[in-house]
């Protein structure tokens, strides 16, 4: 008993060994990746209910030179953990501050874009001045650019959040409360948060079209929202009869694989101008 006890040892810490030099590995090619700039941004179009792309939101790709296109779930956790995201937030910040200008320039000067922060990145002490350094290098107008954020970030100190929201807002961008309705988001806070949207999770619009539960929750959160002035995205619209509700509820802008999975810049830029949905 005693050797296989030994064994089982000896094969779990072996198993921790691997784990960690995978960890490390990974941590490493992180690195290099962001010096190389491997990190790019896609972007994935936001529409209004005639189909018209008027905004979008970039969501990170690590272009891995052996492992191909890989998705944040893959790499954001260590990105976060090893602080690395703070780099990789900036380089896609400020090429969605490039691209968005190319696309105004191009022909559709009211586009707008819209970036991820997450909670490493907002509780870094310098967030306004990235931004206002992303502003100035592209050129692009404050109010093009909206900021992501999520409820999470907001609960550790919510005054300290508010002052950092109004910091960012007074540069004049605008920010959208990100998965709303997944956290322990009371109504009453809302009035409170400066924003200027908020983002219905996905989670309420899977089965908005069946679940009445799920259609009801989702029209108070618009009623209410635009009570307090503040516009509403529904996030994962997969089908026609999604939209469809989410129109006849006057959402004012709608994002999911219904319209368009994210695609590269260049992709995104064929699409300006086009209707998209149905
Ligand atoms: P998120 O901000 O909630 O972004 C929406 C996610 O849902 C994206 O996954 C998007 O591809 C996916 N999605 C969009 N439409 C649909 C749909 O119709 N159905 C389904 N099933 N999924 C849909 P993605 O790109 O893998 O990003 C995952 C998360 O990673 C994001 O969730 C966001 O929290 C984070 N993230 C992405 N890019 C960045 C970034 O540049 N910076 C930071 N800090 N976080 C990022
Ligand atoms: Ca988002
Ligand atoms: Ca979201
Ligand atoms: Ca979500």
């Amino acid at each position: 008993a005693k050797a296989a006890g030994r064994n089982t040892y000896q094969l779990f810490a072996q198993a921790m060994h691997a784990q960690n030099a995978e960890r490390l590995d990974l941590e490493r090619e992180m690195r290099n990746g962001v010096q190389a700039q491997q990190f790019v941004a896609y972007y994935q179009p936001k529409v209004n209910a005639d189909g018209e792309l008027l905004c979008c939101e970039a969501l990170v790709r690590w272009q891995h030179p052996a492992l191909g296109v890989l998705s944040p779930a893959r790499f954001l956790p260590l990105a976060e953990e090893t602080g690395l995201i703070v780099a990789i937030g900036r380089q896609v910040l400020l090429a969605a501050c490039h691209d968005c200008l190319r696309w105004r320039q191009s022909g559709y000067p009211d586009m707008r874009v819209a970036v991820n922060v997450s909670s490493r990145q907002f509780s870094h002490d310098d967030l306004a001045a990235t931004v206002q350094s992303c502003l100035d290098d592209s050129g692009l107008p404050p109010d093009a650019l909206e900021l992501e954020i999520t409820e999470s970030l907001l609960l550790d100190n919510l005054d300290a959040a508010i002052r950092l929201l109004q910091a960012l807002r007074a540069l004049g961008v605008k920010i959208s409360l990100d998965d709303f309705g997944t956290g322990y988001s009371s109504l009453s806070y809302l009035q409170k948060l400066p924003i200027d949207t908020l983002k219905i999770d996905r989670s309420f619009i899977q089965h908005i079209d069946s679940r009445s539960s799920d259609a009801a929750i989702t029209r108070a959160i618009i009623t209410l929202a635009h009570g307090l002035g503040v516009r509403v995205v529904a996030e994962g619209v997969e089908t026609a009869g999604q939209c469809a509700v989410l129109v006849e509820m006057q959402c004012d802008l709608m994002q999911g694989f219904w319209f368009s999975r994210p695609v590269p810049a260049q992709t995104l830029a064929a699409m300006l101008g086009q209707r998209l949905g149905g």
